[in-house]
């Protein structure tokens, strides 16, 4: 495909995303302007970020440290101006360190053992780094590194974040079930989101919805929406 008929797929998919983004945030009575659209990038090119960053999207994600801190500096080098890094994968803790150094919001905090390798990251970094707590909703949460930290788990896990000097605590992140109704899901993230402010009044971000639930994770209140396949195109099989 040539750049330019990359660009136009880029431009007709954004267009058909904000209309969905739209329709879902006046179905609900939400302004547009609560909900911010991330592009999540995982296996795209820079390049995509470049034409990505053209159509005025400044807010990306991606879930492998490796792609993201080499996509981040490739992003610097094309002098691509005010973009926010979300990473939204798992955190290997011998990784923190890294993510800390390009990432502005970290989505997917899961253990208590993240807390203090994020903070010593951003520390080292000289930034300070928004965290979000991963909500685990499925019906039996298991510890397996996938689903986020249990909701009962939660509060404790947002208390340690918002004590850390170099961390911002921001709100929370989840992935709706595969086998469930997605409103179902992001209601109950809903209450655990409700529950976080009310100890963290500033923690106000709710990471919810990716393409194919975006308007169940608006209805429920989502402020970050996660896209990738809806902006990007299918994704070539995971590795
Ligand atoms: C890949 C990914 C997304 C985007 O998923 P799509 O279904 O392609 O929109 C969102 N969130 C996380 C955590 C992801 O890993």
């Amino acid at each position: 495909m040539s750049t330019d008929a990359r660009a136009a797929e880029l431009a007709a998919n954004l267009a058909a995303v904000e209309e969905r983004v739209a329709t879902a945030c006046a179905a609900a009575g939400r302004s547009r302007d609560d909900v911010t659209v991330i592009a999540v990038t995982k296996t795209f090119p820079a390049e995509d970020v470049a034409r990505l960053h053209a159509l005025g999207i400044r807010d990306v994600g991606e879930n492998y440290d490796r792609d993201a801190a080499a996509k981040a500096a490739a992003c610097r080098a094309l002098g691509l101006a005010g973009l926010r890094w979300h990473f939204v994968g798992q955190v290997q803790r011998n990784k923190a360190r890294s993510v800390a150094s390009y990432a502005d919001v970290v989505h997917s905090v899961d253990r208590p053992r993240l807390v203090p390798a994020l903070d010593k990251g951003a520390a080292a970094a000289g930034r300070r780094l928004t965290a979000l707590v991963q909500v685990d909703l499925r019906d039996h949460p298991r510890d397996d590194g996938r689903g986020g930290t249990a909701p009962g788990d939660v509060l404790a896990l947002a208390d340690a974040l918002a004590q850390q000097a170099h961390l911002r605590l921001g709100g929370v992140m989840a992935v709706a079930p595969r086998d469930e109704d997605p409103a179902a899901a992001f209601a109950r993230l809903a209450d655990v989101a409700a529950a976080v402010r009310a100890g963290h009044p500033d923690a106000r971000l709710v990471s919810a919805g990716m393409s194919a639930d975006l308007e169940a994770a608006v209805a429920a209140g989502a402020t970050h929406l996660r896209l990738g396949t809806a902006l990007l195109g299918s994704r070539p099989p995971l590795r």
